[in-house]
C-alpha cells in the first residue's frame, strides 16, 4: 500500500469501533446480561449520542470504554477498539496513561468527580501530568481553560474547593478538567441531568463549541432526546443492553425505523404539541436481564409483536444510506417491496 493511501485508510477509520460487545455483572441472583452483541462507531471529530430508558446499558457502555467497571464486570465477548487498538486487550498500565491525555470523561454528578480536599488549582495542574512545562505553565492553562467555560474571575476562584462553586459552575470546572488535555475521545456520561433546564442548554452550548475548537470526538450518554438532537452528529439507540437502531440524527428523528425508538420520541417533552398535565410514558417496564434471552428484547413492550418476535432476534436491517435498526417489520417491509 502506498503512504498517501495508508494515510487515507487510517484516517477513514472510526476513532472507537466497538464490535459484538457482550458484557455481565456476576451477581447473587445470577448473571445479569448488561450488553449483549453492542456495536458502533464513533468517527473521528464527530459527536455520537446513546439514548435509552434506565437500565438499557448506555452508562454502562461508557464506563467499558474507559475501563472503569466494577469488580463483578466480565466482558465475555467483543473488541472495544480505540485508535485501532483493542483496549480490552491492553496491558493495565498502557490503558491507564490513555486517560486524562487521548481519553477523558465527564461524570454525571460533579461533587463526586471532583477531590472535595483539594482546590479546582491542584487538581487541574495535576490533571496536565502527560503535559510538558512548569507548575506556572500549567496554572496559566487551567486560567484559561477556566475563562473559556465561563468561570467568572478565574485568578480568584482557581484556589476555591469543589464546595464553594454552585452545581453548574462545578460542572463547567469538570468540562474544563476533561478538555484541558486535549483528548481524542471525550466520554460524557448524563453530564446535564444533575442541572436545570437553562444550565443545561448553556453546557450543550459550551460543550458544542469546545469540541469544534478542540476537534475532538464525543461519545454523549444522556436520556434527554433534545440534548441529543442539539449536539450529535450520530444517534445509537439502546434498550435493556442492546443497540436497537443507530444512524444519522436527522434519520433517526425524522425516520425512525425501530418501534422502540418511535416510543422514546413520542413520551419527548420537548414534541409534544398539546398542552397535558401527565407526560406520556411507554407501557411496561424494562426487562430483567438475568440469565439468556431469546426473540427481540423489545417484545413485551411493542404492539407490533409477532410470534416470530417470541422466536427469533432480528438481525440488523438496513433502512438508508447511514441508518440500521434490529426489527422483524423491517425484513417484511422489504419482502413486500421486493
Ligand atoms: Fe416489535 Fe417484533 Fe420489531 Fe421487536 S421485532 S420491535 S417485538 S415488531
Amino acid at each position: 500500500m502506498r503512504r498517501d493511501e495508508a494515510t487515507l485508510h487510517m484516517s477513514a477509520r472510526p476513532l472507537l469501533e466497538i464490535r459484538g460487545l457482550d458484557l455481565d455483572f456476576g451477581t447473587p441472583r445470577g448473571r445479569v446480561r448488561a450488553l449483549r452483541n453492542v456495536s458502533l462507531d464513533v468517527p473521528a471529530g464527530q459527536v455520537v449520542g446513546v439514548v435509552g430508558e434506565s437500565g438499557s446499558g448506555k452508562s454502562t457502555l461508557a464506563f467499558t470504554v474507559m475501563g472503569l467497571l466494577s469488580e463483578n464486570a466480565d466482558v465475555t465477548a467483543g473488541s472495544v477498539l480505540f485508535e485501532g487498538k483493542d483496549l480490552l486487550k491492553m496491558p493495565v498500565p498502557a490503558r491507564r496513561s490513555l486517560l486524562g491525555d487521548r481519553l477523558s470523561m465527564i461524570f454525571q454528578d460533579p461533587m463526586t468527580a471532583l477531590n472535595p480536599v483539594r482546590t479546582i488549582e491542584s487538581q487541574m495542574i495535576d490533571i496536565q501530568y502527560h503535559e510538558q512545562g512548569s507548575r506556572s505553565e500549567k496554572r496559566a492553562r487551567a486560567l484559561e481553560m477556566l475563562h473559556r467555560v465561563g468561570i467568572p474571575d478565574p485568578q480568584s476562584r482557581v484556589g476555591a474547593y469543589p464546595h464553594h462553586f454552585s452545581g453548574g459552575m462545578r460542572q463547567r470546572v469538570c468540562i474544563a478538567m476533561a478538555l484541558l488535555v486535549k483528548p481524542a475521545l471525550l466520554v460524557a456520561d448524563e453530564p446535564t441531568t444533575a442541572l436545570d433546564a437553562t444550565l443545561e442548554v448553556q453546557i450543550i452550548h459550551l460543550l458544542k463549541d469546545l469540541q469544534k475548537e478542540i476537534g475532538c470526538s464525543v461519545l454523549f450518554v444522556s436520556h434527554h432526546l433534545g440534548a441529543v438532537a442539539e449536539l450529535c452528529d450520530r444517534v445509537v439507540v439502546m434498550y435493556a443492553g442492546e443497540v436497537v437502531e443507530q444512524g444519522a440524527v436527522r434519520d433517526i428523528f425524522h425516520n425512525p425505523g425501530h418501534p422502540y425508538t418511535r416510543a422514546l420520541l413520542e413520551c419527548d417533552p420537548g414534541r409534544i404539541r398539546k398542552s397535558t398535565r401527565t407526560l406520556p410514558t411507554i407501557p411496561g417496564e424494562v426487562p430483567s436481564l438475568l440469565g439468556s434471552k431469546e426473540g427481540c428484547i423489545f417484545r413485551t413492550r411493542c404492539r407490533h409483536a409477532s410470534n416470530r418476535c417470541v422466536q427469533e432476534n432480528p438481525v440488523e436491517y438496513r433502512i438508508g444510506v447511514d441508518q440500521v435498526a434490529r426489527c422483524h417489520l423491517l425484513d417484511e417491509e422489504r419482502l413486500v417491496s421486493a
